[in-house]
């Protein structure tokens, strides 16, 4: 399984570890693949910045490179305010290129899911349905990722 990671150019300069560390342990977005199943990621890089230019050229060099799932970072998700193209980038690389997308890479960190809680846009955007494998982690392994 090969796997390429997008992420909001708001946190650019991110290392990647909570990222790479869930795809170690294979909880958050990457609880969906068997420990035992090798995955291995072919790509990293930045959405571009607002509204997300890059998401078309860097999904085709996944896809060149033998991309099977493209991961949205959980950045996106859980950065104020959450990414409001979160949907368009999903249909726009399922249909155009034919690979499935899911949202989220490493777990929810619990402080950024209890900020959230408190406020409307997680709700407003539907983004608890959207993000719904992250949002079903458990909480002991959110305090983990704060
Ligand atoms: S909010 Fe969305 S479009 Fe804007 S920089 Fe982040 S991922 Fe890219």
């Amino acid at each position: 399984m090969n796997l390429g990671i997008i992420i909001c150019a708001r946190y650019q300069s991110c290392g990647g570890g909570k990222c790479f560390r869930a795809l170690r342990e294979r909880c958050g977005g990457f609880a969906r693949y068997a420990a035992e199943e090798p995955v291995g990621i072919i790509g990293y890089s930045t959405c571009g910045g607002c509204p997300g230019g890059n998401v078309e050229y860097v999904s085709a060099e996944f896809v060149k490179n033998g991309c099977n799932v493209i991961h949205l970072a959980t950045g996106l998700v859980v950065g104020y305010p959450p990414c409001p193209y979160i949907r368009q980038f999903k249909e726009f690389i399922e249909k155009h290129y034919q690979v499935p997308v899911v949202v989220g890479t490493h777990p929810i960190p619990l402080k950024y899911l209890e900020a959230h809680a408190k406020m409307s846009l997680w709700e407003e955007t539907g983004m608890r349905k959207l993000a719904a494998g992250l949002m079903d982690e458990s909480r002991e392994i959110m305090a983990e990722y704060n």
